[in-house]
């Protein structure tokens, strides 16, 4: 750790949980300093923050748009690199201690590793990366002794929770979901959905992808593989409940029959202080809970019938070895295609499940075999799609 003050990376700085990161660090300029942003394509936005946080190095993901990052900054003592393996070796520099994995998709898996490898605390919101690759990237972590601290709000709030736990083990892991806001529609309403709807969530400001993601609860399912490699349970014991209200952002049990609990306004801000300050809790801005002015709370059975695509992750599980990467990839195919207006929101899932059903498999996949699964159903998804 550099002494004092923690210094950050954030992949993905320009995203939804970028920009409310660089909110907890605006707040705390006595704990942290800015190492690294980097973004995929938004030079403007980028190059702002760099000024603002005086950022040592930026990254644009994109490398046509190096020329226009460098002449933004040119009056600035920040160094301007482009691509993912510039991205790669910055995150690993010694100067870094925290890297906040916010970039969206599959994209997040080598600059993860990357910065597992060098040991970095990794603040991982980028949950994709999990279910393409939890084996590996698991083992890579405790391999160079380097912690995963979870962004996602349900996995925080497990993460809370289980700070209670005192060694007694987890029989249950109780993840809840808003239920997105198609909950209450019937499935012929739903059928004709469009992306516009789709992403006008009822609870959470969240980025475009993770918004479809919840309309059609894959999100929930990919949660559910994320929750299996970050807390080691199978997933017979990682259970969905829906949960409109978004104040319980997940729950553990005991075998006495305890739940514990996590509650607090649905603020992304929460998880993500939580993980930058951990074990520290910082200021972040955020509501409190008023529990009288709420009055009750809400639960009820996740419908599969209407949202296949939470069936679809659990059976991807069952299945293991690559096929999760293989549900990634044809889902972020999908979800483009869906936002473009290009297919309907059932076939979402029906794209995932015939890609998923069509690609090689392997058991317990390499870095490589799992590049070529991700290309594979990539290719697999976009003939479907024709
Ligand atoms: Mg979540």
């Amino acid at each position: 750790m550099n002494e004092g003050k923690r210094s950050i990376a954030i992949l993905g700085s320009t995203g939804s949980i970028g920009t409310q990161a660089l909110d907890i660090i605006r707040r705390h300029p006595e704990r942290f300093e800015v190492a690294l942003l980097s973004a995929n394509t938004q030079v403007g936005l980028l190059a702002q923050q760099a000024r603002e946080f005086d950022a040592n190095n930026v990254v644009i993901c994109d490398e046509s748009r190096y020329e226009a990052l460098s002449q933004a900054l040119a009056d600035t003592p920040c160094k301007v690199f482009a691509g993912t393996e510039s991205l790669c070796a910055l995150v690993a520099a010694k100067e870094v201690d925290i890297v906040i994995g916010a970039m969206v998709g599959f994209s997040g898996l080598r600059p993860t590793l990357a910065a597992l490898e060098a040991g970095k605390i990794v603040a991982l919101a980028n949950k994709e990366t999990l279910v393409a690759a939890g084996a590996l990237v698991t083992k890579c972590a405790s391999a160079h002794d380097a912690p995963i601290l979870p962004v996602d709000s349900e996995h925080s709030a497990i993460f809370q929770c289980l700070m209670a736990a005192a060694g007694n083990k987890v029989e249950k892991i109780h993840l809840t979901a808003s239920g997105g806001p198609f909950r209450t529609w019937p499935r012929e309403k739903i059928a004709a959905a469009t992306a516009a709807q789709a992403l006008k969530h009822p609870k959470w400001d969240m980025g475009a992808k993770v918004t479809i993601d919840s309309s059609t609860l894959m999100n929930k399912g990919f949660e559910v593989i994320e929750a299996k490699w970050l807390f080691g349970l199978p997933p017979e014991r990682i259970q969905v409940v829906v949960h409109p209200d978004s104040i319980i952002h997940s729950m553990v049990e005991f075998c006495d029959g305890a739940l514990l609990a996590q509650l607090s306004c649905p603020d992304m801000r929460q998880p993500i202080g939580f993980a930058l300050g951990f074990p520290d809790r910082l200021e972040t801005g955020g509501k409190k809970l008023d529990l009288a002015a709420l009055g009750s709370l809400h639960f009820e059975q996740p419908d599969t019938e209407r949202f296949p695509c939470l069936a679809l992750a659990y059976e991807a599980i069952r299945r293991g070895g690559n096929i999760p990467c293989a549900l990634n990839a044809a889902n972020e195919i999908a979800v483009k295609a869906f936002l473009e207006g290009r297919i309907g929101f059932y076939d979402i899932p029906r794209l995932c499940e015939g890609v998923f059903s069509g690609v090689d498999f392997a058991a317990e996949p390499s870095l490589d075999e799992i590049f070529a699964t991700d290309a594979q159903a990539r290719e697999l998804a976009a003939q479907r799609i024709r």
